[in-house]
């Protein structure tokens, strides 16, 4: 399992990848759980945190970087299964009470056909069971748990709900906003706003993080966000105000 550390001492374990992928943070006695994968990779998830020497009851808190099926359909059981803490979008509120999140538009032709498909079969295939969130997100915000070092920041684009985590201000955990599976370029194959996806990646950039791990795919590196984030802020016309400094977010 890929393994990151930041200089606090925050180590983040890549325990579920292929389809998706999902990440455990931990730091004294936090057992933090980012996204949850699909139902079907339950065992696989229970083994993996396992062989950590943890178990999935240790889990203190989920968070979730968006609401699509393939990223907190196991969200119930998990929260049935330990006293975890699930933060989450305001924004997505009412998709949860539902068990269903709409599918986000393609950016190709390609994915626009298959999102359009999978729209017209929607919640059957890729709903989930509806849970209890504890805490909602509506600004971007520092944690009160350990030593104040995780941050939650909005940054919609792909889906409306998407908010990503900044790991004592090194490593950012993006969900869906990126695209790791290529080598050259993050640009995701569905997004409900090109727009926003943009502007969130600037957003990004004016932190102080440096490697950006996905949803899907490999980590990110700084140089290779930058790249893009010109290249497609150029496209579309679209920019982030960059600041002089890249600690402008949540720095005081
Ligand atoms: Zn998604």
């Amino acid at each position: 399992m890929n393994n990151w550390k930041t200089k606090n001492g925050y180590e983040i374990t890549q325990v579920l990848s292929g389809r998706s992928n999902t990440y455990l943070v931990l730091k004294d006695r936090l057992v933090i759980l980012i996204d949850t994968g699909k139902e079907s990779a339950f065992r696989k998830l229970s083994k993996n945190i396992d062989s950590l020497g943890l178990s999935l009851d240790k889990i203190t808190h989920l968070i979730l970087t968006h609401t699509h099926f393939d990223h907190c359909q196991l969200a119930k059981k998990i929260k049935d299964n330990s006293l975890c803490e699930i933060f989450v979008s305001c924004i997505a509120e009412d998709s949860i009470k539902n068990g269903y999140t709409e599918l986000p538009k393609g950016t190709t032709y390609i994915t626009r056909i298959i999102s359009g498909l999978g729209r017209l079969i929607g919640k059957n295939k890729f709903g989930y069971a509806p849970f209890k969130p504890d805490v909602f997100i509506h600004e971007d915000h520092v944690l009160k748990i350990a030593d104040n070092r995780i941050k939650i920041i909005k940054t919609s684009g792909h889906s409306d709900d998407s908010i990503s985590i900044l790991i004592d201000d090194e490593i950012a955990i993006v969900g869906d906003v990126m695209f790791g599976v290529l080598k050259n370029s993050i640009f995701p194959p569905y997004a409900d706003s090109t727009n926003d996806l943009i502007k969130s990646w600037g957003k990004l950039l004016n932190t102080t993080c440096n490697v950006f791990l996905p949803g899907h795919g490999k980590e990110i590196k700084i140089e290779l966000l930058k790249k893009e984030y010109d290249k497609y802020a150029r496209k579309h016309n679209t920019k982030y105000p960059l600041g002089n400094s890249k600690r402008d977010i949540l720095q005081h």
